[in-house]
Formats: C-alpha cells, structure tokens, sequence
C-alpha cells in the first residue's frame, strides 16, 4: 500500500465551524488507511459568511467528497449542482461528492441514526420518541419512518416539531418537559442538550427499564442521559455509533466499498486528533540506499 503524500493523493474533507473539536478526519483517515485508498481528509474551518466561497473552493480543487457539518448543512443546500431525493426530503445536507465535475448533496445522518438502533433490534412498529425537531431530529425521524417505528416528536418549542410532522409525514408531536406522558420502547436524544455538558434534555424519573435509549450528543461519552438511563435499566445507545456509521456511509457513497468501522470506531476513541498511524502518510519515501541504520 502507498503510504505518502503525493501528486495523485485524492483531498476529501469536512466544512464545519468551529472545527477543532470534530473526530471526522481521524475517522476516515484510519478507513482510508485500512482501505488502502490514495486519500487524505482534513477539516476546514468555515464561518457561514464564507460558505459560497468554500463550496466554489471544493469545486475548483476538486476535492472529492467533503462532510459538511454545522453550521451549514442546511445553507449548503443553495450551493450545489444536485441533492438527492431523500436529503431533499430531509431538508439537509451533511455529504457533498463529486460526480462527473457535479456536487451532489446527500444526508447520511438517517443511515447513521438507524443503523446505531439497530444494534439493539429492529425498528418496525417500536413507539419512538425523539427529543428536538432541529437537522439531527429531521434526519432520524426519517429513518425511522423508512424502518416503518411509530414516532412521536417533543420540542421546547413545540411548533418546531408540528413543523417536522407537517414536512416528514403525520405523527404526534408535544412538548419535551411532557415526556413521561408518552409510553416508548426507544427513547432518542436528538437536542443539544447535554453536549459537552452535564445535563440531561429529560428528567431521570422519565426514563424506563426495559427501553432503548439513545443520545444523538456523544461528547461527553456517555452522556448524563446515557448513565441515568443505564441506571433504569434501559439499554443505551452512544452517539458515537450513529457518528461512525454516517461515516462509514459517506466512505461508501465515495469509494463505493464497505467502510472498516471497527478501524474507524477505534480512531474515534483516540479523540480529535489524527490516527497516529497517519504520520506514515505524510512521511516521504525513503530513497534508495539512503537509509542509515
Ligand atoms: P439544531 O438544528 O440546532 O437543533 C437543536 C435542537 O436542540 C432543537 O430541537 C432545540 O430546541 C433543542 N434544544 C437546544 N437547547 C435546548 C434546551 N436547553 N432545552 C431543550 N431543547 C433544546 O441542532 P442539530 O443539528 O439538530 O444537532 C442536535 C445535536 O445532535 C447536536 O448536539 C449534535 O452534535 C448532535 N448530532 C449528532 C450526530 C451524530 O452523528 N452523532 C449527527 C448530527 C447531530 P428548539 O427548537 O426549541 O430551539
């Protein structure tokens, strides 16, 4: 496998802002190592005023396919050459890959959502309630409409969820300080509350034995959701899952091939920083005979 930097090295990357914190360019990095793919990912730092540019910018370098993280994933949308039907439907864009000099707009946040619930079982007919009506709860809604769950949708502002209902499909929608008036057998954090905080978006006394909980929020890991519900009883999802398989989708709607999660779950446990096996892509090759020892 090539292990250096060069003319033919692919860029792909992610637009956020801030963007110190995000673990994406680990992740994909390790996968693009454990793939063997001729490819380096990095995070670019985009307030919303630079945008456009940023976008023109990905084109024009013909970077081949960028994450695209907050704030953005909703203004991209104006950006692009193409979006697909389901990020359409979603109202958001967390994916952009070049295709035939086009950008195309995708969501992988849903298969992200999904895929993480599924480790505990399937989704069809479970009552499913999701906390917050903002992009990360529009995404899951989705997927757990397409998985066939009964979903109810709570907001502090409750209009915003009638808001997702009237755009997503008919369902039930309330008020988050409500929530222990609602049965479910999957509980989803899908607010913000309790990133990087020790908060949890509900009371303990809500949460159930015998359920499913999951925090979309994975910083910290676990969250305080998390431990009250373990506590209860409940089965708990971390956010990390739903992060590494939205992943692990871009990486397959790029490269076209499995994505090596176990790789890319493990650069996510070394934090923010790249994989340190990544320092081999940036060393040179060693010319002949020029090695001293
Ligand atoms: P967003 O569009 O800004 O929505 C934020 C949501 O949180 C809204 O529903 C908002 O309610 C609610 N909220 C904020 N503060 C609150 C409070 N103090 N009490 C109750 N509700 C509150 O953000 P987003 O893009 O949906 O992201 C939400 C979270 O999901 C973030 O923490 C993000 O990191 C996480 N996320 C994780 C993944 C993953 O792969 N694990 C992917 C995407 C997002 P109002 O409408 O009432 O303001």
């Amino acid at each position: 496998m090539k292990n250096f930097i060069s003319g033919r090295t692919a860029v792909c990357g992610i637009l956020l802002h801030p963007a110190a914190h995000t673990r994406s360019p680990a992740m994909h990095n390790a996968a693009f190592l454990t793939l063997g793919i001729d490819a380096v990912y990095v995070a670019f730092d985009v307030p919303p005023q630079r945008l456009s540019a940023a976008v023109a910018g990905v084109r024009a370098l013909g970077l081949r396919q960028v994450a695209v993280s907050l704030p953005h994933k909703v203004a991209v949308l104006a950006e692009l050459d193409e979006i697909d039907a389901v990020a359409r439907r979603i109202g958001a864009v967390n994916t952009v890959t070049l295709s035939e000099e086009r950008l195309v707009g995708s969501n992988t946040d849903w298969i992200g959502a999904v895929r993480a619930l599924e480790k505990e079982g399937p989704l069809e007919g479970r009552r499913c309630v999701v906390l917050g009506a903002g992009g990360a709860a529009r995404a899951i809604v989705y997927g757990l409409l397409e998985r066939g769950a009964r979903v109810v949708v709570l907001n502090r502002k409750p209009e915003r969820a009638r808001e997702l209902a009237a755009s997503l499909g008919p369902m039930e929608t309330g008020d988050i300080n409500d929530v222990a008036k609602y049965p479910y057998d999957v509980l989803i954090n899908a607010t913000s509350v309790g990133l990087a905080r020790d908060e949890s978006p509900v009371p303990a006394s809500a949460l159930r034995a015998g359920s499913v909980v999951m925090d979309s929020v994975y910083e910290p890991e676990p969250t305080r959701l998390l431990c009250e519900a373990a506590h209860a009883g409940a089965k708990t999802i971390s956010g990390k899952w739903m992060l590494v398989y939205q992943a692990a989708e871009q990486v397959r709607l790029w490269t076209g091939r499995d994505a090596p999660v176990d790789a890319m779950v493990e650069a996510f446990e070394h934090g923010p920083g790249v994989h340190r096996s990544v320092s081999a892509v940036t060393a040179p090759p060693a010319k002949p005979g020029s090695r001293k020892d």
